[in-house]
């Protein structure tokens, strides 16, 4: 639609990748959580503060979608980074065994087990099993970066019997 006119000077590369991303598709899932067609991605760019993840981006990446679905896993012993951010998580279980803080709560995540994280929210999913643990995650696809707890912000959820055995970070190890 937006080259209606013939004066137009918009960008035909652009124009061809808009109508690719508004294709219809599918991703054939594997029993090994891989989809055909999907890469399997670095958790985050940077390093620190996290342990064993992969990413794949199952929609958003090439689809004309204003949120983003990603599949992570996390290998037994790893973590996702401890963190905040405006924007919220929805998360799935759909593979292994989680735990997840949110906030000052801890709560087991298992196959199909919806879990909501609030904006501004502080959190973490960790592998609680001996094999991998994979979830869901929806996200707004316009969303702000996120930023790491305070010390203070740790030290408090270390306090926190609930969470001090299972919490990670890059403040010491973990009790236990
Ligand atoms: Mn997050």
């Amino acid at each position: 639609m937006a080259c209606a006119q013939s004066s137009c000077d918009c960008d035909v590369g652009s124009s061809e990748m808009e109508r690719l991303r508004a294709e219809s598709r599918k991703y054939t899932f594997s029993p090994d959580f891989t989809w055909d067609g999907v890469r399997v991605e670095r958790y985050k760019s940077e390093n620190g503060g996290w342990s064993g993840i992969s990413r794949m981006i199952l929609a958003g990446y090439s689809e004309k979608v204003a949120f983003h679905l990603r599949y992570f896993e996390v290998a037994p012993g790893g973590y996702s980074s401890l963190e905040k951010h405006v924007h919220s998580h929805v998360v799935v279980g759909v593979r292994g065994k989680g735990r997840v803080i949110v906030g000052e709560e801890c709560w087991d995540v298992g196959f199909m087990d919806v879990i909501y994280i609030s904006p501004g929210t502080p959190h973490q999913l960790v592998n609680a099993g001996p094999e991998p643990f994979g979830f869901l995650c929806l996200v707004d696809a316009e969303r702000d970066r996120p930023s790491p707890l305070t010390s203070e912000e740790i030290e408090r959820l270390r306090r926190n019997p609930a969470i001090c055995r299972i919490i990670q970070s890059g403040l010491g190890e973990p009790a236990g």
